[in-house]
């Protein structure tokens, strides 16, 4: 057995626990920097709140505008009724009547604006709602979707990690070593095939010396790129 195949083995190995690795960040971050849900969480509280008020507004000034008319039948069924018979009284109750319905076309004007401002709460509500569904509904399947996958890819890095240890366990310590530090030097890429008398990665020609050499026990480098030669 040729030097490089341990490595080779081992390469191919650690190249997909990289990818494994880099899609679980990638997930990771997905799951946490969830801004959009976020903000439509927020609008829709907003929007409840608001609405809240603004009814309870309505509420108010329909309240105060029925104690009103109340106030001023009463005061006309007096007037009218026969049972005030003193002019100065009767003068009052004309003149409490009279303040009593100015005061109501105010608050009637009032309750309109109120009822304006619901309407408008309630438009912004449902808006808000509609969009937090939305938002919920697709992350409610990309968040199963990104969950799905974590799970799957922690699996399989468990899988890759054992499957590393058993590759491992026949290569001599010096080579992994040379391996290893190669593997940060040259990106993640330590060790190369000799494809068509050349290097695989960079593309250089090899002469037969140097592949005698890459099957052999002794390590064979790409005088080009620097890369441990693996044949095949
Ligand atoms: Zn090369």
């Amino acid at each position: 057995m040729s030097a490089s195949l341990g490595l080779f083995r081992l390469q191919q190995i650690d190249r997909q626990i990289d990818r494994a690795r880099s899609q679980l960040d990638v997930i990771h971050r997905a799951l946490e920097n969830d801004i959009e849900l976020r903000d439509a969480l927020q609008q829709a509280e907003t929007a409840q709140a608001d609405h809240f008020r603004a009814s309870n507004s309505l509420k108010n000034i329909e309240a105060e505008s029925n104690a009103q008319k109340i106030k001023a039948q009463q005061a006309e069924s007096s007037l009218y009724g026969g049972t005030v018979k003193n002019p100065k009284e009767l003068q009052d109750l004309q003149k409490d009547i009279v303040s009593l319905k100015k005061h109501l076309v105010t608050l009637e004007e009032r309750e309109l604006d109120a009822m304006q401002i619901l309407e408008d709460a309630e438009i912004t509500l449902q808006t808000a709602k509609t969009n937090l569904e939305l938002v919920q509904a697709r992350r409610g399947n990309e968040h199963r979707k990104l969950l799905e996958d974590q799970a799957n890819l922690t699996l399989e890095v468990e899988r890759l990690n054992e499957e590393r240890g058993a590759t491992l366990a026949p290569v001599e310590l010096g080579l992994v070593q040379i391996y290893e530090n190669l593997r940060i030097e040259k990106r993640g890429v330590a060790i190369c095939e000799i494809v068509d008398n050349a290097c695989a990665s960079c593309g250089s020609n090899l002469n037969a010396a140097l592949m005698q050499t890459a099957r052999s026990s002794k390590l064979a480098y790409c005088p080009s790129c620097g890369r441990i030669l693996y044949a095949n």
